[in-house]
């Protein structure tokens, strides 16, 4: 009887032990990493445009639950003012290059992107845009090219199957070419199943998607696609979260630069508030999955906008544009979830590639 009492309590005080080990690694949270990540990217979503889409929104936008924020410097390797394949590069590959490459250092060398060293670990990879696939932005994740323009060439890279999920526009790319392939066709045969309407998209069971939902850019915000990014990062994020070796994916509100250009403030903060609705359902699959860092971030600032006047109770905002074109303030960095303090203070657009490698312990 004794004997078993004493065998008791040192269970006891091994159970409780490990359960104080426990607790105490649990309060620890730089020692937490995340399986997934996703990344939001807003084109040309400088602390402005922010700032102007809180105004009109109650004062308010998800990113406000985020805890931890910082800064991010956005210059080229040839240029102060930075345009989106360059940035692309910095953020996907970690290295500067000349404004208009994708994927490649200056001097031409193609570099490995985030979204293809994550695959070759046997993560799950997707991009998601409201531009073409195959515009700078997405295309720094997935490309190799010389010259940002060169559409029907990047749709080529898409073949390496880099991504398991593409959503976006640029279906002319893939089936309408000057060389007359229809790259749909060599993506079935891969087992993406190649989707053009946002209905057939949500039915796809698939574990690889080509979306190809416009034949260039998909229609704004303001004209009848408000809403749609969201469906599109739910799709995603539903479909990558199957591998259980954890996912990377990176969504762009692509056209907040698009209105920035077009220094049309609604257009602008339309983008902003689209975007935030597709960052709302990657916090929420954060807050269930507890295991994925979530980014909102921006490749350059866009159109210099000031906001220089407005009322909150009339949720209206005024602003003046310096520039039809990008700008070179830093841009804002709001992160949630495990390694979300690694993106804190002020930092450069090349350091998210090694953080991220970094926390999926990948190489
Ligand atoms: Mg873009
Ligand atoms: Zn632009």
């Amino acid at each position: 009887m004794r004997k078993k009492i004493l065998m008791l309590s040192v269970f006891l005080m091994i159970i409780v032990f490990i359960n104080g080990v426990y607790v105490y690694a649990g309060e620890v949270s730089s020692n937490k990493r995340p399986v997934n990540i996703i990344l939001f990217i807003g084109d040309g979503m400088g602390p402005a445009q922010v700032s102007a889409a809180i105004a009109v929104n109650d004062n308010t936008l998800v990113v406000e639950k985020f805890k931890y924020a910082g800064y991010c410097k956005t210059s080229s390797y040839d240029r102060y003012v930075t345009d989106s394949a360059a940035a692309a590069t910095a953020i996907a590959c970690g290295v500067k290059t000349r404004n208009g490459m994708i994927g490649m250092g200056p001097d031409s060398t193609a570099v490995m992107s985030i979204l293809e060293i994550a695959k070759k670990n046997g993560l799950a990879t997707g991009v998601v845009s409201t531009s073409a696939v195959t515009h700078a932005t997405p295309a720094g994740f997935v490309s190799h090219n010389s010259g940002r323009g060169n559409y029907e060439d990047i749709a080529l890279d898409f073949l390496k199957g880099t991504a398991d999920v593409f959503i976006g526009g640029g279906s002319n790319h893939f089936v309408k070419r000057k060389d007359g392939k229809d790259l749909s066709a060599d993506l079935k045969k891969m087992g993406y199943d190649v989707v053009f309407t946002l209905e057939d998209l949500m039915k796809s069971n698939s574990m690889k998607i080509a979306g190809l939902l416009d034949n260039e850019h998909m229609a704004k915000s303001t004209e009848g696609r408000f809403g749609m990014l969201e469906a599109m990062t739910m799709k995603a994020i539903e479909t990558l979260s199957k591998n259980k070796k954890g996912f990377i994916l990176m969504v762009e509100g692509s056209q907040i630069d698009f209105a920035g250009h077009d220094n049309n403030l609604n257009w602008n903060i339309s983008e902003v508030l689209d975007m935030d609705r597709a960052v709302a359902k990657a916090y929420e699959f954060a807050e269930k999955s507890g295991n994925t860092l979530v980014i909102v971030t921006a490749d350059h600032e866009t159109g210099g906008l000031a906001l220089t006047g407005g009322d909150l109770k009339q949720k209206s905002v005024s602003g003046v544009y310096a520039s039809t074109g990008h700008t070179a303030v830093m841009v804002p960095v709001f992160s949630h979830g495990p390694g979300a303090e690694k993106f804190t203070g002020i930092i450069d657009n090349t350091d998210f590639f090694s953080k991220f490698k970094e926390l999926l312990r990948i190489k």
